[in-house]
């Protein structure tokens, strides 16, 4: 089956109780049992609901895996994966993460042993320089946020693989419906449904997809035994999401394509960081790992924090706000709002000045969002 035909009926058959054509909502902590020791799969919500299979069903199926395992956000689904290592264990990360990871890694996962260098660069020797006899994991996150920049998936496999270490890759940005980590070789995808996935800026959510059965074992038990579980609610929530996944990725690609190429004219504006645009530093890799080039498109302005004030004051369409990946379009200040946990030396060496605002580009008509953005521009 195809993408789009997956999104809508992968482990969404008709409900066996009752024909329900959607999903039902299994809003039950418990299931009875048939008799002494004879069950219908289920028990105890935190350790399985149909709700949740469904979407772990299709979450697999569209990240071309054979194992979904779903979370109550995506730092639930890190939290998971990081529990597979042991203390003393090493993961090579790239610099330029989210946050939120940065954070779960420096100040959680280290002081209980697990030991974290970080790549600034993007080439795969930089790396590879930094695996050690303990390095059990690579983490990626491409594109990455808020700067856009791009990792070439299949070379960093390239040195993991033989070495027998795993590759993560944090696919939120892209989706899966633009970019398969797995089918390039990575070992787990990891996602914050929370933003594309779901796509309507109304569920917190993660998942994690993987091919390996130990992983996946692994994952699952962690899964329960650390509880990070989502609502039956929630779930539906983002299985209702994905069946129009490919429609609004379409849109958010070809509407921030157009703004990215605009704006890189205009006068109040430094740099258009944008994966889609030619002049982008890794557009090629980009090109060749990506089916589009996704919603997100970031801008640095001239001036200083006065500039950036008066943009953001006279949006009207836009909503400042953090979060991405929802059908309306929202601009955030990263270096006060997303990544105001990165230390300064840190934020400024990832490219986050203050003057940069990362755009979550709609679906709405892109002529609205470019007047919008000119005339907030323009007030400056
Ligand atoms: C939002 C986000 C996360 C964290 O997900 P939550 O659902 O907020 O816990 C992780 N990685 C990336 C790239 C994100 O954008």
């Amino acid at each position: 089956m195809k993408f789009i035909t997956k999104s809508i009926h992968a482990g969404q058959k008709p409900d066996v109780a009752t024909g329900a054509t959607v999903v039902p909502i299994y809003q039950s902590s418990t299931f009875t049992f048939d008799s002494f020791g004879v069950n219908k799969g289920y028990e105890y919500t935190r350790a399985g609901n149909p709700t949740r299979t469904a979407l772990e069903e299709c979450v697999a199926a569209l990240e071309n895996g054979k194992y979904g395992i779903a979370f109550a956000s995506g730092l639930a689904a890190e939290t998971a994966i990081l529990s597979v290592l042991n203390s003393g264990q090493h993961v090579v990360s790239m610099q330029r993460i989210y946050g939120g990871t940065f954070r779960l890694f420096e100040d959680f996962f280290a002081p209980r042993g697990l030991q974290f260098d970080y790549v600034e660069s993007l080439e795969a020797k930089d790396f590879e320089a930094m695996i050690k006899p303990e390095t059990k994991m690579i983490w990626l996150e491409t594109p990455t946020n808020p700067t856009l920049s791009v990792v070439d998936i299949e070379a960093i496999v390239k040195i993991a693989k033989p070495k027998g270490i795993w590759v993560v890759v944090d696919n939120t940005f892209a989706s899966p419906y633009l970019q398969q980590p797995l089918e390039l070789g990575a070992d787990i995808v990891i996602h914050s449904t929370t933003k594309y996935m779901g796509g309507h800026s109304d569920v917190i959510g993660g998942a994690a997809i993987v091919n390996d059965d130990f992983l996946a074992e692994k994952i699952h038990f962690f899964q329960n035994a650390l509880g990070g579980v989502p609502s039956p609610f929630d779930c539906w929530l983002v299985l209702r999401g994905l069946k129009t996944l490919a429609l609004r990725m379409q849109q958010h690609s070809s509407n921030a394509l157009k703004i990215a190429e605009i704006l890189t004219t205009h006068k109040a504006v430094n740099k258009v960081y944008y994966p889609g645009l030619p002049q982008h530093p890794q557009h090629q890799i980009a090109k060749k790992q990506m089916k589009a080039f996704g919603g997100m498109v970031t801008i640095e302005l001239k001036g200083g924090l006065p500039e950036v004030e008066t943009f953001l004051k006279n949006l009207k369409i836009f909503a400042l706000a953090e979060s991405l990946g929802g059908v309306e379009s929202l601009a955030n200040h990263s270096a006060t709002m997303t990544h105001a946990s990165v230390p300064e030396k840190m934020r400024i060496d990832s490219g986050i000045t203050d003057t940069v605002i990362r755009l979550s580009i709609g679906i709405e008509d892109v002529e609205d969002l470019i007047l919008d953005l000119q005339r907030a521009l323009n007030s400056i």
